[in-house]
């Protein structure tokens, strides 16, 4: 797409919006049912463009954790769209009765989406379906690194929607930095930090509001009253799921001193049971890019020369695209690894010895995504929760607060702002537009101007 389709797609949906401002929950309905056809119809093509993008993505992966997700998110809102829109009625303090207020939520216009690669249907279509609810209009500009996959979407959206409901915008990071140059009346971006900087920048010049989705590096604290090996497998399960590309994985383990090692050698056991062979195993997710592949090989051969002991799953196989589950126990702070979001199967394993020192560990570090924090005892949750803000919490287990569509996602700090998914997306894309109706008599206009005595002394009495 170059700079002019941009704008003319833009300008289509833009006009589209500011006469037909407020569709009713039909037509906001008909739209979530379009798009559910649409993912219904291309749900296996999906998967198959995924995989090829990917050099080898498990099938089963992305219907559990992008389709699935996708069609419960689209149910959810179509349940509840009809009641999320209604009018709120709010309180009239005495003083200025007889009125009436309200709050009346309203699309604000056109949305644009910005998705990274990782989940390239999920995080394209969620925030969608939010937007969709709102009554809103969406411009999307998926990943190209899953430059199949973002054609695909595109076509099939062009063949559901009318180019003035949602339009798809392909194209590399050029096209991603003139869309975001757009004047959106809402920008939701989903992807580094990095680039995150670079789209609130333009953003800012046209004072678009802006929901960031970042990563980060979340943590996962073991605390020793709990079960070493039920959590080491919690931890595996959520760490190696799409080859550790996701964005609420587990980034690195807190473990009591005296556990860590067990710890590691359940996780990897835990791994060879998951993906017996790596090789030509396609439940095991392959790594997007060799840049990708080599900036892990790297920071893992940085922890080993400083020292880190390294356990890897036996089975590597032969296939270069993926990259073996990995522990790499005590590794030197300052390393690679613990500096940056893995975003890949390597989890460093780190030993504490009383629960404060854990938390003091991962509370000195920018605020993270996700937090996972394994304990029976509501007094060491407590503490974990108060000590380490991050944007959201699994207690015992690892990634479904994700899943939840009853509960806000998103990011605080470094790793985001803002928060969507079923109402709280909704609200996102929604302005809560505040109504005052006055009643049959306006007290405030009759006191007002000349201010007489009644008027002072009312003034008084109020203030
Ligand atoms: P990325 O920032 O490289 O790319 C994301 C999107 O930004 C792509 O569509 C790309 O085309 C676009 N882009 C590139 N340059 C741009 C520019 N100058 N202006 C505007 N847009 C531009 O991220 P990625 O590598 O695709 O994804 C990985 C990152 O995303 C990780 O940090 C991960 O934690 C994060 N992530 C966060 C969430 C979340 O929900 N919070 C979900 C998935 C991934």
């Amino acid at each position: 797409m170059t700079e002019d389709d941009l704008l003319a797609a833009f300008g289509r949906q833009r006009a589209a919006s500011r006469s037909h401002p407020a569709p009713d929950a039909g037509s906001r309905r008909r739209h979530l049912d379009m798009l559910a056809d649409l993912v219904r119809t291309h749900a296996e093509a999906f998967a198959s463009a995924i995989s090829d993008d990917f050099g080898g993505r498990s099938h089963n992966e992305t219907r559990m954790l992008e389709l699935v997700p996708v069609m419960r998110g689209l149910r959810h809102a179509r349940r509840h769209v009809g009641q999320w829109m209604r009018d709120e009625p709010r309180q009239v303090g005495l003083v200025f009765q007889p009125a009436r207020a309200w709050v009346r939520y309203e699309p604000l216009g056109v949305i644009g989406i910005i998705s990274p690669w990782n989940y390239p249907l999920l995080l394209a279509l969620s925030p969608l379906i939010d937007a969709l609810a709102a009554g809103n209009r969406v411009l999307l500009k998926p990943s190209e690194l899953t430059p199949r996959f973002s054609g695909l979407l595109a076509r099939a959206i062009a063949e559901q929607f009318s180019p003035d409901q949602v339009s798809v915008a392909t194209g590399g990071a050029d096209v991603a930095s003139a869309f975001s140059a757009l004047p959106f009346d809402h920008l939701l971006f989903t992807g580094s930090s990095v680039v995150g900087r670079e789209v609130m920048r333009a953003a800012a010049a046209n004072l678009t509001p802006l929901t960031l989705e970042l990563g980060g590096k979340s943590p996962a604290i073991v605390a020793a009253d709990y079960p070493v090996a039920k959590a080491a497998k919690s931890i595996a399960f959520g760490k190696f799921l799409n080859a550790g590309q996701t964005c609420i994985a587990p980034d690195y383990a807190l473990v009591p001193q005296e556990e860590r090692e067990a710890f590691a050698k359940i996780v990897i056991d835990a791994a060879r049971r998951s993906y017996p062979a790596l090789g030509r195993n396609d439940d095991y997710t392959a790594i997007i890019t060799a840049r990708h592949r080599d900036r892990l090989r790297d920071a893992v051969e940085e922890a080993r020369i400083a020292g880190a002991s390294i356990l890897t799953h036996g089975g590597a196989g032969k296939d270069p695209a993926k990259f073996a589950p990995t522990i790499v126990l005590d590794p030197p702070v300052g390393c690679v690894l613990m500096r940056e979001e893995i975003f890949g199967p390597v989890l460093p394993v780190i030993g504490y010895r009383d629960i404060g020192e854990a938390i003091a560990f991962a509370a000195a570090r920018d605020r993270p995504l996700a937090l996972y924090c394994f304990s029976n005892d509501s007094d060491v949750r407590r503490r974990v929760l108060d000590g380490v803000i991050s944007g959201g919490v699994t207690l015992n287990g690892t990634l479904l607060h994700l899943a939840q569509e009853n509960l806000p996602f998103g990011g605080i700090g470094p790793s985001g702002m803002g928060a969507y998914h079923g109402r709280d997306g909704f609200r996102r894309f929604s302005h809560a537009r505040a109504i005052h109706q006055i009643g049959p008599i306006n007290v405030f206009e009759r006191l007002g101007p000349p201010w007489g005595k009644i008027g002072r002394r009312i003034g008084r009495w109020l203030s």
